[in-house]
């Protein structure tokens, strides 16, 4: 740390990606990203007489691309926000919508960033435990008057709410935003995008990251009602106008109009989930029911961090938290078959001593 660093930021834990390893042979398994190409489509788009207008700026209202999702998801275009990443998402709706009067709420076990954004914004959330079985308990949400942030399908425990449980929420807290954070709703839960004309102080965010194999194109985007989106707007464009380059609004918007590639993605990424799941089963692991892209594993003799260091000796990464809660257990992001049969293969071995 330099002496000219703001005393404000003399004690920030920035956030801690997964690695992102340089060498080629490992099977990665740590970031929850998708094990398959973009759309054909997107790849065709990003052509050369695109590349060659990167000097100019991109349209700082990305309208290519919120067409294109308006039209998906069946609302406005006024009712969407690009972000760079879902992060930007996220950092627009802290920054917006809570201060020291308007305390964020999120669970102990959730996305690590929420409290990130608290220390980078300033502010001093209530954290809610998970139940014991580390699924959300929608009680501990009813009334809670203040702006509540949840990730469903939770990470790193692959549980999701119900669309009720999440009516409930919105129902009791109506004077508070809520954000349901759907990075990973795409592989088999409810999505809240259905209850945004009926609530107006929901914002659903999502991401191409997970579901749309474009981790490193860096696209978000928000769903609300036109009034929180003005909200939102009023940080990007007071923070970082072109916050989308040219070529992920063109990524962005063709991945969504093929639908076709996207269903086939999800449905294999699904299909290879549930052989993991039942596989792991049979060798002794706990695992909750997952609608995520990715497994929360815990073995009965195997701890934690045992299975992660064996993994990564087999040249497989996974992702471990320290944390301890949840150092049992090891987040296995679902990827190809063959690499979730070499998964399988590895932990026979490690099992065998
Ligand atoms: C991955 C993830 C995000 C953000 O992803 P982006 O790449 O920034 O879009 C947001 N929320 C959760 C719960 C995630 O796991």
């Amino acid at each position: 740390m330099s002496r000219f660093l703001s005393d404000r930021f003399s004690n920030i834990e920035p956030y801690t990606p997964g690695e992102q390893p340089k060498v080629n042979n490992l099977i990665k398994l740590n970031t929850n990203e998708s094990p398959f190409p973009p759309s054909p489509k997107v790849i065709e788009a990003l052509n050369n007489e695109e590349i060659s207008k990167l000097n100019l700026y991109s349209d700082p209202d990305t309208k290519d691309v919120i067409d294109a999702i308006s039209k998906t998801f069946g609302v406005n275009s006024n009712q969407v926000l690009m972000g760079n990443g879902s992060d930007e998402i996220l950092a627009f709706a802290f920054q917006a919508f809570c201060d020291k009067n308007n305390q964020p709420c999120f669970a102990d076990i959730t996305y690590g960033f929420y409290p990130v954004f608290c220390e980078l914004f300033g502010l001093n959330p209530e954290i809610i435990p998970l139940k014991d079985d580390l699924s959300i308990g929608v009680d501990d949400y009813i009334g809670k008057n203040k702006p509540i942030f949840i990730a469903n399908p939770n990470a790193p425990t692959g549980l999701a709410l119900s669309l009720t449980d999440i009516e409930k929420i919105l129902d009791s807290n109506k004077d508070s935003v809520v954000l349901i954070d759907e990075a990973y709703v795409d592989f088999g839960a409810e999505s809240a995008v259905s209850l945004v004309s009926k609530y107006d102080n929901l914002i659903v965010s999502r991401t191409f990251s997970k579901s749309r194999n474009l981790a490193g194109a860096r696209i978000g985007f928000a769903i609300s009602n036109p009034e929180l989106i003005t909200d939102m707007c009023k940080m990007k464009f007071s923070f970082n106008p072109y916050n989308l380059n040219r070529l992920s609004i063109i990524a962005g918007k063709e991945s969504v109009l093929d639908t076709e590639y996207f269903d086939r993605c999800i449905a294999e990424i699904i299909s290879n989930r549930e052989y993991t799941v039942n596989e792991l089963k049979k060798r002794g692991f706990i695992i909750p029911n997952s609608k995520a892209n990715f497994i929360f594993a815990k073995h009965n003799t195997l701890s934690g961090e045992e299975y992660f260091n064996e993994l990564r000796k087999r040249n497989i990464v996974v992702r471990y938290f320290s944390k301890e809660r949840i150092k049992d257990y090891v987040r296995i992001t679902i990827g190809s078959k063959e690499q979730m049969t070499a998964l399988i293969d590895a932990t026979d071995d490690i099992l065998k001593g």
